[in-house]
């Protein structure tokens, strides 16, 4: 999700150490009431095909979900669902309320089951750009659990998708924008996409082969020096790879300059920035947030607070500087504790919380912990538990006690002690 510009000093002789970052609050919070019915919802989704027309505001999916029962539970807040069949074509489903939910319930057999489902949405400008599709900013938005806004869907983060995408009845000579095919688990608000009168910008590959573009709309400035930009976010997005581990979203990915609004968002394998500071941390998301998801909003720091490290880190690490981040933790502009207030973090329960409840604290103290971690532990060793703690949960949600517990495995530092110092 968005940052402000990361205040880097890597070029300053008299700064030595690292960069702060702090967050905006997105406008409108999810209730508990919402984030509760999550878990309840029957079935998992395995994968989505989704042809979107937007001259008509109509959508066909092709849903794949694996299920252990005989229902299966989508949600579809604001949509109207216009038809679903079964794998024999017959109409299959009931929509009802579940607590403030609207869920479209589909009769199933126990394993995989098929269906397609035929919807209408509507245009979300009025409602600040929260949920769904804008068609006056041109591009979708579901984070943290607006899924439902714009296809039936889980929202839980826990229920990762493989989709493809395919969107049709653009405006004349747009360019439309998105992955095209994700053949890696991602959460339900990774699936976004983006249209316009854009300029595409190409930055060559990483060694690994992945292709980096950046997209500028022709109605607003390219920024300053953006293809030296691009060319250090492909050294930033090569150095993950090589570092973290390989990249699952697909061979080539973008950055989205969008023309106003949030800050950015991790819309893999094309993301939003706002301010092209928040390239390294959108990146990062791949890795962490997208790559490893969270099961529970109450684990935010794993996204948040571990990609805004890795956003710190690789521009360090690119810049040579390896010796710890002591000196910015003792400095007055360095992050904080907060001992007994503002939590980041709250491990004791799973999608009671909604994801805005540690979003003021998460990028600070998340990323805090992290470089006291790294302090402790060594930067280049931590970038090694890191990866070997990416590499055997890629492609599946993780508590961030799970984190934990694995550093914790792999080092003689009291990672909960920690923990608990700067998250709780
Ligand atoms: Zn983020």
């Amino acid at each position: 999700v968005k940052t402000t510009p990361l205040v880097l000093c890597l070029a300053l002789a008299s700064c030595t150490d690292a960069p702060t970052a702090s967050i905006d609050k997105p406008a409108a919070p999810v209730t508990s009431a919402q984030a509760l019915t999550h878990k309840q919802l029957r079935g998992d989704i395995l994968s989505v095909e989704l042809h979107f027309d937007l001259s008509q505001m109509s959508a066909h999916g092709v849903y794949r979900v694996q299920t252990d029962g005989t229902h299966i539970d989508l949600e579809v807040d604001g949509l109207d669902v216009t038809d679903t069949r079964d794998i024999n074509g017959a109409p299959a489903s009931t929509v009802t309320k579940l607590s403030s939910h609207a869920i479209l319930t589909l009769d199933a057999l126990p394993g995989t089951n098929a269906f397609t489902i035929d919807h209408r949405f509507t245009d979300d400008t009025q409602n600040g750009m929260q949920r769904g599709l804008s068609l006056s900013r041109q591009n979708t938005l579901l984070w943290p659990d607006g899924c439902s806004a714009l296809y039936p869907c889980h929202s839980d983060p826990e229920d990762g998708i493989m989709f493809s995408l395919d969107v049709v009845g653009l405006p004349p000579g747009a360019m439309g924008l998105y992955g095209r095919q994700v053949n890696a688990q991602a959460p339900s608000y990774m699936l976004a996409f983006a249209y316009g009168d854009y300029t595409a910008y190409d930055a060559g590959t990483t060694s690994s082969g992945t292709q980096i573009r950046g997209y500028v709309n022709k109605h607003r400035a390219t920024p300053p020096n953006y293809a030296a930009h691009l060319q250090d976010l492909r050294a930033q997005f090569d150095w993950l790879e090589r570092t973290i581990g390989a990249y699952t979203f697909g061979d080539e990915v973008g950055s989205i300059v969008v023309p106003n609004g949030f800050g950015g968002m991790e819309h893999h394998p094309v993301w939003y920035v706002e301010d092209i500071e928040s390239d390294a941390h959108e990146a990062g998301h791949g890795w962490f947030g997208n790559g490893v998801r969270i099961r529970c909003w109450e684990d935010l720091v794993l996204s948040e607070g571990v990609t805004e490290y890795l956003a710190i880190r690789v521009r360090r690490a690119l810049a040579g500087m390896n010796y710890g981040y002591q000196n910015h933790l003792a400095s007055a502009d360095g992050p904080k504790p907060h001992p007994g207030s503002n939590k980041a973090w709250y491990p004791d329960t799973c999608d009671v919380r909604s994801a805005y409840d540690a979003l003021d604290t998460v990028y600070s103290q998340g990323s805090g912990f992290m470089m006291e971690l790294a302090t402790l532990h060594g930067e280049a060793a931590l970038d090694g538990v890191i990866s070997e703690f990416y590499m055997q949960h890629k492609g599946t949600a993780a508590r961030f006690q799970d984190f934990l517990d694995f550093v914790a495995q792999r080092s003689s530092v009291d990672v909960n002690a920690l923990a608990a110092k700067w998250l709780l």
